[in-house]
């Protein structure tokens, strides 16, 4: 048998939604993956498995040939580098936008601004990108509270429908990027093994395109 072809899943919130798109394509896991304390699945498609992974976990596999495909959000890519990925669809679930928030109207009089998130390297980038010196600080969960402890005076985290923001006080500041789930490839694996990573891309592509029909005709 020819070796399997490996997707990397993204889980929690992104799983959810890919998993309905896989059973579309005809790649669902022949498991139910949520009672399963299993990190390895076969699918449906003899050919194809998938692993499950956290979403800052999916880009290195992918990156390192661990896995073919990955299946990831725009901003783990942005974060953690696209270097040696092709990223050739927009799976288009979990949209969401990366944003700086904090006590709008607060007068800042620091020189200096902290800025509290578990996107360092983007808010490295977008405070530099203004002319803005930013210390900033990794946070691993609950941004929000940073700025509510005095720990930061802004935080750059995801907001969707602003809810949580707006319960503990605060506003968006400052749209950084519009974020979405993506499908990427390993780049050498897309020479070696293109015949069986084109057909994943396009089963893929064509449930997308049905799914975006279904929702423009709803
Ligand atoms: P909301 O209150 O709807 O603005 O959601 C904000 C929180 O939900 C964020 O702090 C994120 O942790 C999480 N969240 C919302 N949408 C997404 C998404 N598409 N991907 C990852 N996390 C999300």
């Amino acid at each position: 048998m020819t070796q399997q072809l490996t997707i990397a899943l993204t889980k929690g919130r992104i799983l959810k939604q890919t998993l309905p798109l896989l059973q579309a394509a005809g790649l669902a896991p022949v498991e139910d993956i949520a009672s399963s304390r299993k990190l390895i699945f076969n699918t449906e498609h003899a050919n194809v498995r998938v692993v499950i992974l956290r979403g800052s976990d999916v880009p290195t596999y992918v990156r390192h040939g661990a896995a073919d495909i990955g299946v990831v959000g725009k901003d783990m890519l942005l974060e953690f580098g696209a270097e040696g990925l092709y990223e050739p669809l927009d799976l288009g679930i979990a949209p969401c936008r990366l944003m700086t928030a904090g006590f709008s109207g607060r007068e800042n009089t620091r020189t200096r601004i902290r800025v509290a998130s578990k996107f360092v390297n983007i808010a490295r980038r977008h405070y530099s990108s203004k002319g803005i010196q930013a210390d900033i600080i990794k946070l691993y969960g609950a941004m929000e509270l940073a700025p509510l402890m005095d720990l930061a005076d802004e935080i750059v985290d995801i907001v969707d429908t602003g809810n949580t923001l707006r319960a503990n006080g605060m506003s968006p500041l400052e749209h950084i990027a519009d974020i979405s789930t993506r499908l990427v490839v390993n780049k050498a694996a897309m020479r070696t093994r293109h015949d069986a990573i084109q057909e994943v891309i396009e089963a893929l592509a064509r449930t997308v395109d049905q799914a975006a029909n279904r929702g423009s005709t709803s």
